[in-house]
């Protein structure tokens, strides 16, 4: 049997599929209820001994340098002592229930009381309240449930971040949703821990028994029960290969992208959420050149609100520990639709309501993010960086609008970072030709080549069948980009590229001689990528980049490159 979600943390993982109380309630037939006095007491030591094995579950991952998850194991500390649940269930006790009985009904009734109330993040909390009545009950009960054997693969509609948080490190090899996209905690937290996950399984998951074996492939979102022979030797395989790969990380993290010459490029790193971010780090990021905010917004009904926002910018701010984090405002319509923010049909999407138009038209939505970015800032160094500018008018109107929320943050006694430094993604063919002019209205220009290259070649970058004519090494886009840098000089600002031809090792000399100061790129990329610039020295960049200037194709260019950069 095979099944399809959607992969929200790539790897794959072969093991027996792990159902944690998720037949009816977490409570054992055999619990035997005391007095209502005993009850109630029983119900004091249970909140007290979960209390105090999720706040020592949220300091193990604390020291191991896992932010997110502790911040959420603690939050879930204190609901687990919440005066209001357990009154509730006291009430309940001294209605004639047991403790078990009491608990879920008080969690319930919370719970529904979250869910009638019109500010999402609150509504949201309400699978958190039920998670932690069951946890009470396991714990009253003394349900721990008994694990099947070998590599476990954690599976359930929904799976609470305490049940993955406290799972023994080494038996939990993947994570299986039905529910839930990319954004919801489950996956946030396997991400960040390095496990594979498959998200939005839906009902096909009550397929999924306990005890059974199964191959999960992160990365395509599949779950395969019946995995033959060649299967498995295929999955190993691909193991095998991630943790050579991610060896090659350890073993160049510590190493500088530093030409031959001793001119160095700064890497950063692209990332879309905190858990990114701290893997970032590891791998030696000088810290987020690109944050895609657009990540919080996507797969959800609602729109994320400042206090969310907030908490998601401020937890990457933390786990960049200090290095700066550049978070792109919203980049959505084009090939990003919003399910949480309708956007009208258009015949040309991409060159339409995009990016920092869909900003500017609606300015509750912009001074939202904006302010949650700015709040975020006094945590750490952050810089603010605006998608798909085409003229200086983008930037002052965004400038405006900063200075506006930066006001009210004052006023309203809120701590918040002043003089965030405004970043352009020069991603369209007109901001590069007027880079001199924008530079003087921004403090950093970030090229984003994706796009560059898809409005510069008319080569729309989602349709495969342009895949062959949207290559950035075209010698128009070296051509703009080395406007961009021209104009960023005059204007004495850096210039960094954050699109996918940061990542790539035959770029690499080209951007040097252009005279690009940073990249910012996956971190798998890391490796191949400082181990090009390592190799190289100015004059021989600067030579490949004359020569491939003034080829007539972007084949040509790679073609020359290949032969003079052989692997
Ligand atoms: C780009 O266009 O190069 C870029 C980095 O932005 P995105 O890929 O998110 O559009
Ligand atoms: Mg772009």
């Amino acid at each position: 049997m095979k099944l399809k979600g959607i992969g929200v943390s790539p790897g794959i993982a072969h093991g027996r599929i792990y159902r944690p109380g998720e037949s009816g309630e977490p409570r054992p037939e055999t619990y035997v209820p005391g007095t209502p006095s005993e009850e109630q007491a029983r119900l004091s030591a249970a909140s007290a001994e979960l209390a105090a094995r999720l706040n020592k579950a949220a300091d193990t991952r604390r020291r191991q340098g896992e932010t997110e998850t502790a911040d959420i194991l603690e939050v879930h500390a204190l609901m687990a002592a919440d005066p209001e649940l357990l009154q509730s269930a006291e009430r309940e006790i001294a209605a004639g229930h047991d403790a078990p009985a009491a608990v879920l009904a008080a969690a319930e009734e919370q719970a529904a009381r979250l869910e009638s109330l019109k500010d999402d993040y609150l509504r949201e909390r309400a699978a958190d309240v039920r998670d932690i009545g069951r946890s009470l009950v396991r714990t009253l009960t003394g349900g721990e449930e008994t694990l099947p054997e070998g590599p476990l693969l954690i599976t359930g509609q929904e799976i609470s971040p305490e049940l993955l948080g406290e799972l023994p490190a080494g038996r939990l090899a993947g994570v299986l949703l039905g529910g839930g996209s990319a954004t919801v905690h489950a996956a946030i937290l396997a991400k960040a821990r390095g496990i594979p996950a498959v998200a939005g399984l839906g009902a096909a998951l009550d397929q999924l028994k306990e005890g059974m074996t199964a191959l999960m492939d992160g990365n395509a979102g599949t779950v395969n029960t019946a995995p033959t022979a060649a299967d498995i030797a295929a999955a190993e395989t691909a193991v095998i290969a991630a943790r050579r790969e991610a060896e090659k990380q350890r073993e160049w993290a510590g190493v500088s992208a530093i030409t031959r010459d001793g001119v160095k490029i700064r890497l950063f790193a692209n990332a879309s959420v905190a858990a990114e971010v701290k893997a970032a780090m590891d791998a030696g990021a000088e810290g987020i050149g690109l944050l895609r905010s657009e990540f919080l917004f996507f797969g959800r009904d609602t729109l994320p609100d400042e206090e969310e926002q907030y908490r998601a910018y401020r937890a990457a701010v933390e786990a960049a520990g200090g290095k700066p984090c550049a978070i792109r405002t919203l980049d959505v319509g084009g090939d990003k639709p919003l399910k949480a923010l309708p956007l009208p049909r258009e015949e040309n999407p991409f060159l339409g309501q995009r990016a920092i138009r869909v900003s500017l038209a609606r300015p509750g939505l912009f001074r939202t993010q904006l302010r949650a970015i700015l709040r975020a800032g006094a945590a750490g160094p952050v810089s603010i960086l605006l998608p798909m500018v085409t003229d200086a008018s983008e930037v002052v109107a965004a400038r405006e609008h900063i200075a506006a929320c930066c006001h009210d943050l004052q006023r309203a006694g809120i701590s918040f970072a002043e003089n965030v430094p405004l970043g352009v993604m020069v991603e369209t063919p007109a901001a590069a030709l007027l880079a001199s002019s924008l530079g003087k209205h921004c403090d950093f220009f970030s090229l984003g080549t994706n796009d560059l290259t898809q409005y510069a070649l008319a080569a729309d970058r989602s349709n495969p069948a342009m895949a062959g004519l949207g290559d950035y090494l075209h010698p128009a886009v070296l051509r703009l980009i080395g406007f961009t840098v021209q104009g960023g000089g005059e204007a004495g600002i850096p210039v960094s590229v954050c699109g996918e031809m940061a990542a790539d090792p035959l770029a690499a000399p080209l951007l040097l001689a252009l005279g690009v100061s940073d990249l910012s790129l996956a971190p798998a990329a890391f490796p191949r990528v400082k181990r090009a610039v390592c190799r190289i020295t100015m004059p021989e960049a600067r030579a490949l980049l004359e020569s491939a200037m003034n080829m007539p194709t972007a084949a040509a260019v790679r073609d020359f490159l290949q032969s003079k950069l052989p692997e």
